[in-house]
């Protein structure tokens, strides 16, 4: 019996499909994720840190979990908008207390002259 259990487990261990379901299994993150933009990025954690048991772990997290697609703001005017909102944004004259816009030099209800800090 214990040589029919060790004959077993010497098939089990070098079977041609079990050595392919294996590795299957290792690089299943990098399977899951073979659709997503950032599968380049979870294939190589994938082949290089997968075989610690904490690297397969977040390359399996990552391609279930992805990053928030970029739908309508992609990451060129992301970076435009930077700016944008910069010249939107509002404060307060210290004279008047009307609000001013944050690039002015002068106050457009009074005419008095910003603080450079508030540029
Ligand atoms: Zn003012």
């Amino acid at each position: 019996m214990p040589i029919f259990s060790l004959r077993f487990f010497s098939l089990f261990h070098f079977h041609p499909i079990f050595l392919l379901v294996s590795l299957f299994l290792y690089f299943l993150p990098a399977y899951l994720a073979r659709n997503q933009p950032n599968f380049t990025g979870i294939l190589l954690l994938n082949l290089l840190a997968g075989w610690t048991f904490i690297g397969w772990i977040v390359a399996l997290v990552w391609a279930l979990f992805p990053e928030p697609r970029p739908q309508a703001a992609p990451a060129q005017p992301a970076t435009t908008a930077l700016p944008q909102a910069a010249a939107e944004a509002v404060f307060f004259c210290n004279t008047c207390g009307k609000p001013c816009a944050a690039g002015a030099r002068f106050c457009s209800s009074c005419g008095a002259t910003l603080p450079a800090m508030n540029r």
